[in-house]
């Protein structure tokens, strides 16, 4: 791997909630010399910091403000403020509109505002959305999941090594256009019905966007994850991997290389 190489870290894919030893939606995204929390699902910042401590993390990402996507960034708010951790704030964390609102009540059981942008500073998501973080280029699409605000993500490296993560979403032109030609595209793979991708969809939704390789995430109840391989596969052709807590994924690695699986700290 070269050296600070585009990488991203399953922190946790299970849904809806979290199970012994797999937590909800989360990963961490490293490369270009940043450190990005994308998805703060319940239980994923125990794990971030298997990898990386609290205040090594660069910026927080955040699909939808779903529990299985957000929860754990009320504990995070929580840490940051209370927990004597001496780390340089407001943490940048970009999220779909509401973000703050969301937070604001948490601390307070009231009408009194906390203190939010103390421990965040809060930027909101929109169709088209761009930012920098270290050598990180960051590009945010709206995604349909049903209602909420929801955001499809797509991380470069300026090194010509990419990596889409569909966030929760229905198939749609936008996430196969944010997808095009990348070299991973995580995807969900929940199941049948709105707002989500079952594993066949998000194998079509791979091959049409040409995605180098897929891993899926987020395989909903009553689907064993070599199930929802297998359904994929039939789909796309490329080679396809399950989002198994821990394993940590190079996009601009060579075949065979491209999944390493490192011990877990502290596990
Ligand atoms: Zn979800």
């Amino acid at each position: 791997m070269a050296s600070d190489a585009l990488r991203i870290t399953v922190l946790g894919s299970a849904t809806p909630y979290p199970r012994p030893g797999n937590a909800c939606s989360g990963f961490l995204v490293e490369g270009g010399g940043a450190r990005v929390w994308v998805d703060a699902g319940t239980g994923t910042l125990a794990e971030l910091q298997r990898y990386v401590a609290l205040g090594e993390v660069d910026a927080v990402w955040l699909s939808h403000l779903h529990a299985d996507h957000s929860a754990d960034l009320l504990t995070a708010y929580y840490a940051l403020l209370y927990a004597d951790l001496d780390l340089p704030l407001p943490l940048p964390l970009l999220g779909p509109p509401g973000t703050a609102d969301r937070l604001a009540g948490f601390l307070t059981n009231g009408p009194v505002r906390s203190p939010v942008e103390k421990a965040f500073a809060v930027e909101e998501l929109y169709d088209g959305h761009v930012t920098r973080i270290g050598g990180l280029t960051l590009r945010s699409r709206a995604v349909e999941h049903g209602g909420p605000p929801a955001f499809a993500l797509r991380v470069e490296d300026g090194r010509g090594c990419s990596l889409v993560y569909s966030g929760d979403c229905e198939p749609c032109p936008y996430l196969v256009e944010l997808a095009r030609d990348c070299d991973l595209f995580l995807c969900e793979a929940d199941g049948d019905g709105p707002g989500h991708h079952s594993a066949a969809q998000a194998g079509r939704s791979a091959a049409g966007a040409r995605a180098r390789r897929l891993v899926l995430t987020h395989v909903g109840p009553g689907t064993e994850p070599a199930e929802a391989l297998a359904l994929a596969a039939a789909e796309y052709p490329g080679e396809i991997a399950h989002a198994d807590p821990g394993l940590r994924f190079v996009p601009g690695a060579g075949r065979g290389e491209w999944i390493e699986a490192p011990a877990r700290p502290g596990a």
